[in-house]
């Protein structure tokens, strides 16, 4: 039996390691636990209310009947049931995350100190402006900074996402060619092929057609393909910088001009700001709009770990069109403009009802200040050099999608897979049983067997030394023919492989209660 460096087995025994049967259904500390829905029992309460004063009842025949059929669980009870689901969750607190595109860095406890001030959490939106000058003020140095650091004048810090900034973005494209009479004439936006999905979904649902452009050998941007689709129909491109395969467009500032020569706008996602932030401005590049994932480049917690915030900043073309409301510094303090007519320009409208994620803003002016503009430079320059290393790591055992250096992300392709029986998918699963979350897979789309990792600046290189060594094994696992390690994995997790195709196609989102199994009191 081979032994880890712990000197513990490292593979399951005969017996299949927390696939074994317990008679409690927990393996050794980690608890089994059901769903809330199937426990509980009806004299159970986490609450101890009195009754309910008699009033007279004021909502007609819409009182409930029957009684509600939540489970009853004492407060024990349904803390247990939380803290047991946590502990089955991955997280970046856990250990390294290395999902391509996603950039999951440290969230550092600093900002959560920060946020967590009176005077920034207990706020509402509705509030008059002058008892929340301090919120506003901070809104307005978080927009100074994004402005900086993208060398774009004006922003929007209502969108609550990359991909709303991305409508954002793009109504303010729509709402220029409005004011240039040409909506109707400039439909067409181009969009290369490695795009994250959401870039075609944007354009197509602010009324654009998509044009797919197609990658050159180096993974780039075909220059040749682009030039023969400029015309006058053209509303636009947009184009992501590093792009998805973690390079550098080195043609940007050609296809800037290219396509404002053209009369079109650049729309750039600026989801992958990390690998240049502090060192390329994109307002310098020809950028027109993009948005800034808050929650990827600026730290704050990401997936289920808290909102999304997706900033957006705009050249001086566009700066007239972006929404409401617009932070601006007055002659007496500071003042959210809520209103189209109150504001210079002419924008397009609004995105949400209020201002966008205050809770956010707070973290990543917080990260932005702490790191100091040298500090964000470094940030850059770190989580580029740690990509590179894990690409340098692992390059003769797998293969890179394409040669050369990348930036803050290593991509590989599934040539090294061929011929072993084992697919992107058995070895991602096969990375969960070695305590890692698997890297990005199938993305993007144009990398066969696409394997994209993103260790952040955060990591150690402690961390990435054992991360690459993983990887090594499990690439020379499968090289080696050892295809059961692959096939049966994720072994040790507690849900093992699911029928992903099958979860996809037909979710079950709804719970229901089943006749044959009676409620059972939790533990
Ligand atoms: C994450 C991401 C987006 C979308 O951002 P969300 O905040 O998830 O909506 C768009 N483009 C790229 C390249 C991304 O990585």
């Amino acid at each position: 039996m081979s032994m880890n460096p712990q000197g513990r087995p490292s593979r399951p025994t005969a017996s299949g390691g927390a696939a074994v049967d317990t008679h409690s259904g927990s393996h050794g500390l980690r608890q089994a636990t059901r769903l809330l829905f199937d426990s509980g029992a009806a004299d159970r309460t986490g609450v101890d209310l009195p009754d309910p004063p008699k009033v007279k009842k004021r909502i007609g025949n819409l009182a409930r009947k029957a009684p509600i059929g939540l489970p009853g669980l004492s407060e024990p009870q349904a803390l247990r049931h939380y803290v047991r689901l946590s502990q089955k969750n991955y997280a970046i607190d856990l250990g390294l995350y290395p999902l391509g595109s996603c950039t999951m860095k440290h969230n550092p406890r600093l900002n959560e100190k920060v946020a967590r001030m009176p005077g920034f959490i207990d706020v509402h939106p509705l509030q008059p402006q002058s008892t929340v000058q301090g919120a506003i003020e901070l809104m307005h140095e978080l927009g100074r900074w994004l402005s900086a650091l993208t060398g774009m004048p004006s922003v929007a810090l209502s969108p609550k996402a990359g991909a709303h900034g991305e409508l954002c973005g793009m109504l303010a494209i729509r709402g220029a060619l409005i004011a240039r009479g040409e909506e109707k004439t400039r439909r067409r936006v181009l969009v290369p092929e490695s795009a994250h999905g959401t870039n075609p979904a944007t354009a197509v649902q602010c009324g654009f057609t998509v044009d797919e452009i197609g990658a050159a050998k180096d993974g780039r941007v075909d220059l040749e393909e682009l030039t023969s689709k400029l015309g006058p129909d053209l509303a636009g491109i947009m184009l992501t910088n590093p792009n998805t395969c973690g390079l550098f467009e080195r043609d940007i500032k050609t296809i800037a001009d290219l396509v404002h020569e053209s009369g079109g706008y650049f729309y750039c996602d600026g989801a992958n700001f990390n690998a240049i932030v502090g060192r390329v401005r994109p307002g310098d590049l020809g950028v027109d709009a993009m948005h800034i994932n808050l929650h990827k480049t600026f730290s704050t917690p990401h997936g289920g770990g808290g909102p999304g915030a997706g900033p957006t900043v705009f050249s001086e073309a566009l700066a007239p069109f972006a929404p409401v409301p617009r932070v601006e510094k007055t002659k007496d303090g500071f003042a959210l403009v809520e209103h189209e007519a109150d504001v210079d320009g002419d924008p397009f409208g609004r995105l949400c009802a209020f201002h966008g994620q205050m809770g956010m803003f707070t973290r990543a002016l917080t990260y932005m200040m702490s790191h100091g503009a040298d500090g964000l430079k470094q940030v850059a320059e770190d989580s580029v050099l740690n990509a590179n290393y894990v690409l340098a790591k692992l390059k003769d055992v797998m293969t890179p999608a394409f040669p050369g250096a990348c930036m803050h992300e290593a991509l590989f392709d599934d040539r090294f897979l061929k011929d072993t029986g084992v697919s992107t998918l058995d070895f991602a699963k096969a990375m969960i049983d070695e305590g890692y979350h698997p890297m990005t897979m199938y993305f993007p789309l144009v990398v066969h067997g696409a394997m994209l990792i993103a260790p952040t600046e955060t990591e150690s290189k402690k961390a990435l030394d054992r991360f690459t060594a993983t990887l090594r094994f499990l690439a020379e696992a499968a090289i080696a023919g050892d295809t059961d390690r692959f096939a049966a994995a994720p072994r040790l997790a507690p849900m093992r492989r699911l029928d992903e195709t099958q979860a996809a196609r037909n979710p079950v989102l709804r719970w229901s209660p089943s006749a044959d199994k009676a409620l059972e009191p939790a533990e």
